[in-house]
């Protein structure tokens, strides 16, 4: 059994975030420019740019995403919008 909070690097995507997340981002893809930012931040790694009608749009996985507002904050173009999640 594991004891206290310490965890080994790199091992975000082992752990589902729980139902205590109060915020997702939601991305306007429309107005994302592309420039993977948000998925180079994320310091979960539960964004992927994946490409959609040949331009790069990012692709969040909310089962890892733990709402800490990073890439709504950092995107230069500001089209992520934190929503309250329930
Ligand atoms: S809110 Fe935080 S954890 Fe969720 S996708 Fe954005 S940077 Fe990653
Ligand atoms: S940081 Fe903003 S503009 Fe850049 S890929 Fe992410 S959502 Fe799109």
């Amino acid at each position: 059994m594991k004891k206290g909070l310490i965890i080994k690097p790199n091992t975000a995507l082992d752990n589902k975030t729980g139902a205590w997340r109060t915020h997702r981002p939601i991305t306007n893809q429309d107005k994302c420019i592309g420039c993977s930012l948000c998925a180079k931040l994320c310091p979960e790694g539960c964004i992927e740019m994946i490409s959609i009608n040949n331009k790069q749009k990012p692709r969040t996985d909310y089962d890892y995403c733990k709402g800490c507002g990073l890439c709504a904050k950092e995107c230069p173009v500001k089209v992520i919008a934190m929503k309250e999640d329930y």
